[in-house]
């Protein structure tokens, strides 16, 4: 089985549809495991929504999928993201509302545990330091944990003997062997890489070879970038996006 690993893809349908050409073109996956985060901050939740779920599709929550229908609050959203929230939540149909009211936080894949920001947190918590890492590696059931939320590409491996965790980059194109070790994996962000790389991010977890292997992928930025400046989006998102950050 092989299955496209995404996150953060956050309503840019451009960076979306040319994340899905990259997988078509490195011979396909079985099935799309998404981290959460499909809406927020870009211009396109609905056709993101929908060309995501005509996808074999296992998602789980992220904080701006449950602020945009009322799961969570968004008192500790930045303005900006304040106002990219209640604006995505004037264009879901009330399908779509159900669809990311119901997102579970948390789900388990073969031996990987799916989530959003960590699994003691799973929607609010970004795992970025090795110290947090060390504490989320203790609560895990399962050998491997994939994250998202902080668009950051890493992975977090720790070693039982010595209870030692490190962090290090995620290269692209090098594939990481999974066997017998604890990882902890973020593929980085489709929507709004913030790794000082703009090109999108994500990976594919290959059951056969035990691997997961990361990717870049160049989009048309100035694309989202002129929807979100016809919809009044807030000028610092559309801004990022040109830097990946
Ligand atoms: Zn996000």
């Amino acid at each position: 089985m092989r299955c496209a690993i995404l996150a953060d893809i956050h309503s840019n349908l451009a960076a979306l549809e040319a994340v899905l050409v990259d997988i078509k073109e490195r011979g396909g996956v079985d099935q799309i495991w998404c981290l959460g985060d499909i809406v927020g901050y870009g211009p396109d939740p609905g056709e993101c929504l929908r060309l995501l779920r005509e996808q074999e599709l296992t998602c789980v929550a992220g904080n701006h999928d449950w602020a945009a229908v009322g799961n969570v609050s968004i008192a500790d959203f930045n303005p900006d993201a304040a106002a990219a929230c209640r604006w995505t939540a004037r264009q879901l149909t009330p399908e779509q509302v159900e669809f990311l009211k119901n997102l579970p936080l948390t789900l388990i894949c073969d031996d990987f545990t799916l989530v959003h920001g960590s699994p003691r947190d799973p929607i609010t918590e970004y795992m970025l330091s090795v110290a947090s890492a060390v504490i989320n590696f203790a609560r895990l059931t399962t050998s491997f944990c994939l994250i998202g939320h902080s668009h950051v590409p890493c992975i977090f491996e720790y070693f039982p003997e010595t209870r030692l965790c490190q962090i290090r980059e995620l290269v692209p194109e090098e594939p990481v062997k999974l066997n017998g070790r604890r990882l902890i994996i973020n593929p980085g962000g489709v929507g709004q890489p913030r790794d000082g790389d703009p090109r999108a991010a994500y990976a594919i977890y290959d059951s056969q070879h035990q691997t997961v292997v990361h990717y870049r992928v160049p989009y048309d930025i100035a694309a989202t970038q002129e929807r979100m400046r016809r919809h009044g989006l807030p000028q610092f998102l559309i801004a990022r996006l040109s830097f990946g950050w």
